[in-house]
C-alpha cells in the first residue's frame, strides 16, 4: 500500500531522486560560470561588441611584434576580411582574436593575417 499524499503521488513521480543541497550549488556554479562562454559560441561578434574594447596602437609591444599597422599597404589584406576579425562588417573597428580586449582598424594589419573563407 502506497502511504504517500495522494497529491504529491500525482505530482511527483516516484523516482526523482533526492538532490543534495551541494549538488544543486556546484550546478548553478558551473552553470553560472559557462554563461560568458555560451554567449561566446553563440555569437563571436556580439561578444566583442559587449566587451569593453580598448582601441590597439602602432606603439604597443604587442602589436610591434606582430607588425601592426593601423592602415594596410596591402591592398588586399586588412582587418575587415581577415579570419580573426571579430567586427561586423560596415564596423570602422573591431575585435582580434589576436589582441584580446582590444579593437583593432577594419583597415589596419598584421603579421597574423588569415584570408578570411568566402
Ligand atoms: S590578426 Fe591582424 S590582420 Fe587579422 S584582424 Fe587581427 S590585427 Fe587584423
Amino acid at each position: 500500500m502506497n502511504d504517500r499524499d495522494p497529491f504529491a503521488v500525482a505530482v511527483i513521480p516516484l523516482d526523482v531522486k533526492a538532490v543534495s543541497r551541494r549538488a544543486v550549488l556546484q550546478r548553478g556554479l558551473m552553470a553560472g560560470m559557462l554563461v560568458p562562454f555560451a554567449t561566446f559560441f553563440v555569437d563571436h561578434r556580439s561578444y566583442a561588441a559587449a566587451m569593453a574594447l580598448t582601441p590597439l596602437t602602432q606603439e604597443e609591444p604587442t602589436a610591434k611584434a606582430r607588425g601592426y599597422m593601423l592602415k594596410s599597404e596591402k591592398a588586399d589584406q586588412h582587418c575587415d576580411n581577415c579570419t580573426l576579425y571579430r567586427g561586423k562588417p560596415g564596423d570602422p573597428e573591431g575585435g582580434c582574436l589576436i589582441f584580446p580586449a582590444k579593437s583593432v582598424a577594419s583597415g589596419a594589419w598584421c603579421k597574423s593575417w588569415v584570408k578570411r573563407p568566402t
